[in-house]
Formats: structure tokens, sequence, C-alpha cells
């Protein structure tokens, strides 16, 4: 089945309704990481280029269908305008009358963002009346938000069924790239697994083991699977329950014939607040009192040879508590090998969790292949799972 794409599509003097995910971080009514805008503004470039009236609509935070004033989008209209140097123009209302006499006043070229979706009810259960709504003034829906696409809600999925419907360029490059490292990655495939939330990443670690030469495990990630090994974790955050579902991953890892490789030294401290009394230690001389929040050089050593072999990369999750100096030491230089060190050519993807923010924050992030957008999408992807905000943007 083929993607349906900007290309060959003729948008000049059409009404185009365009999802993107704004959903950027913001402190005191100002935009403070503007990565997610800039990851849409080569698709509305092209469409502003081509002559399209552009309807913008985003989410943004959890207003859970209720206006909630410091969760407007106004002030990312002004973000937008001051990144693009354009006119953006704002609009209280996604649906109904206001925004239909918006849509009808713009012209050519002109950019509308419209009040977070997500203020309205109708939007998360998918109203098909909404998105009706929603879709009215437009002649076409351009998918760009794959963060979102895992959503099946009115501005993601239900206005597909009342327009034709397209993946915007963050969306295609999104797909062509997961589904290239998902389907037939180059050989050999190394994957980093960090964070926090092992749960999370259980199915998505599952769908992956048959695909991946090189497991390399960090972060409070590999916790369970140090203590599966009977080590001693001490006071490290380690999810609970998780440490037989460790247990059966290093098991299918070992039949599999994957290369599973974990930590022989961690950065530890009393306490994440302790920064002072840190220290490195090999993972046997671990005690009760203290906590794991860093991977050791030893083992960022041992990792940088490894994805010095990589044709493929795909990392999700930082490999320390990187928020606190100088706990992302590891994976900041964990990040500098995926940057410098795989073989010319390699296909280097970061995604889901806190992957994304820790490569920005430890300023890596511009020597990937790519930065996925999304977090629970993304990992979704990776399941294998159909996301409903991508599956009517292929031909029937
Ligand atoms: P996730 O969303 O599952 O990718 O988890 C990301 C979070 O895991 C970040 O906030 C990290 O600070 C945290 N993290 C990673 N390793 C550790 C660790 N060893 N101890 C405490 N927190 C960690």
């Amino acid at each position: 089945m083929r993607l349906k794409t900007l290309e060959g599509m003729d948008v000049s003097g059409k009404r185009v309704l365009l999802r993107v995910d704004f959903n950027v971080p913001m402190e005191g009514g100002r935009v403070t990481d503007d990565t997610r805008i800039r990851a849409h503004l080569e698709t509305l470039r092209i469409l502003r280029e081509r002559g399209a009236i552009i309807g913008l609509v985003s989410h943004f935070g959890r207003p859970k269908g209720k206006v909630v004033p410091e969760l407007s989008l106004e002030p990312v209209r002004e973000a937008v305008k001051i990144l693009t140097g354009w006119e953006i123009g704002f609009c209280e209302e996604c649906a109904g009358e206001i925004a239909s006499k918006r849509i009808s006043e713009m012209r050519a070229g002109d950019i509308c963002l419209f009040e977070n979706i997500r203020f309205t009810p109708e939007e998360e259960t998918n109203d098909a009346s909404f998105a009706e709504k929603l879709a009215a003034p437009y002649d076409l829906f351009v998918m760009d938000a794959f963060s979102a696409a895992h959503r099946a809600h009115a501005s993601t999925e239900g206005v597909t069924r009342f327009l034709p419907s397209c993946a915007g360029k963050l969306m295609e490059k999104e797909i062509s790239v997961l589904s290239e490292v998902r389907e037939k990655p180059g050989k050999p495939m190394v994957m980093i697994l960090g964070g926090a939330k092992v749960s999370d990443k259980i199915k998505f670690i599952r769908n992956m083991l048959d695909k991946t030469d090189v497991m390399l495990i960090g972060g409070a990630m590999a916790f369970p699977f140090l203590k599966a090994q009977g080590k001693q974790v001490g006071k490290s955050l380690c999810e609970e329950g998780t440490e037989h579902i460790a247990s059966d991953i290093l098991k299918t890892a070992i039949s599999a014939g994957i290369k599973l490789i974990l930590p022989v030294d961690l950065v530890v401290s009393d306490s994440p607040e302790n920064r002072t009394n840190a220290s490195t230690i090999k993972v046997d001389d671990m005690e009760d009192g203290l906590m794991g929040l860093d991977i050791g050089s030893e083992t960022v050593d041992i990792f940088s040879r490894e994805i010095g072999k990589a044709n493929t990369v795909l990392w999700n999750g930082p490999l320390g508590f990187f928020e606190r100096a100088p706990f992302g030491e590891g994976t900041k230089r964990t990040g500098d090998a995926v940057c410098r060190r795989t073989v010319k050519g390699a296909v280097t993807v970061l995604g889901g969790g806190d992957t994304a923010a820790a490569a920005n924050l430890l300023g890596f992030s511009d020597g990937v292949y790519h930065i996925s957008t999304g977090g629970g999408a993304t990992l979704e992807f990776f399941e294998g799972k159909e996301l409903p905000g991508i599956a009517s943007l292929y031909e029937q």
C-alpha cells in the first residue's frame, strides 16, 4: 500500500487542515523549546509556497475537554511568527461558524492557528459529528503530527472520514525511517535501551528482538536485568514486578544469539540530589545505601565499541539521571559515539520517552540521522501496531 503524500497533490488555492503537534514546553507563557514547531516547518513552507490556505490544529497539554486559559495555544502563535517571520492568525474556535468564517476570509498562503483542540471534549472521544464540523471549511486534510498518530481522536483520525487526506513531510519522514529500521535494518543493528519506565517498553523490546544483533542496556532499565542475574541493586530505581520480564528477555536473547550487554560499572550516590558524593563503582560492589544513577566509563567504552560496528542504531531511553550533572555523562558520551563512531552512512534513530530531551540537553542531537518526534507513538510503531492516525493515509 502506498502512503499518500504532498507529492503530486494540488494544494494551490485549496483550504488545508494541517494537524501538527505544537505541544511544546512552556514557562511563564513563553515557549522554552521550539523543536516540535521546527519539525513541521518543511510541511508549512511547502503548503504556503504552493498557495494553500492553511488552518493549523494542535493539542496542548491535557485540558480534558475544558477551556484552561494556561493551556491556550496563543503564545505558540507568537513563537511560530518569530521562527518564520510570517504573519500567523489566531482563532479561538477550531470548529463551527467562527472557524468557517475565518477560513473563508483567508487568501492563498495565509496561515491561521486555531485554539487548543483538546478544549473540546468531542476531540478525544472522536465524536463523528464534531469531526465533520471540524472538516467542514476545508478541501484537504494533511496529517503531520506523528506523535499524536497513536490516538484515534477527531483531529487525527475522525476527519479523514470527511476529507481527502495525506501525510505531511514530517509524517512521511517518520514513517519512512522508522519502517526501514523496523522492517529491514542495516546489519549489524544495535539497540540502546535506557530510561525508567520498563513496563512501557516491554512490547517494543519483544517485537524488535528478532531484528536486533546487539542490545545495550543502561539507565534504570538495567536494574531489573541485573537483579534477574542475582546482582545487588541497592536503592537504585527498579520498577517493581519487572524482574521476571527481564529474566524472560535475557533467556530469549541468549537463545536468539543476541549480544545483550549490561553495565559493568555505575556512577552511584546515596541520593540523586547528592552530586558531591558521586563515585564510580563496579556493578558487583553495589551496596544497600547506594543508587546507580548513570553508567560508568568502562561501560561507555564497551557500548561505544559495539556502536562503532553498527549500521543501524535504535536508541530509546537515557542511560542515567541525565537531568542532573554529573549523571548525564554516560548518555552524553554514548551519544557522541552514536554521532561519530558508527559505520559511514549508518541509520541512527532516537525516539520515545525522554531520549530526544536528553540529546538536546547534552548537545548531541545534530549528529543523529533521525530523532523521532513521537513518545508513545514511536514505541507503538515499533511494537508493530497499526496507528489510527496513519492507517487512513494509505491508498486503499
Ligand atoms: P523514560 O521516559 O522511560 O525514557 O525515562 C526517562 C527518565 O529516566 C529520565 O527522567 C531519566 O532521568 C530517568 N533515568 C534514567 N536512568 C536513571 C537512573 N539510573 N536512575 C534514576 N532515573 C533514571
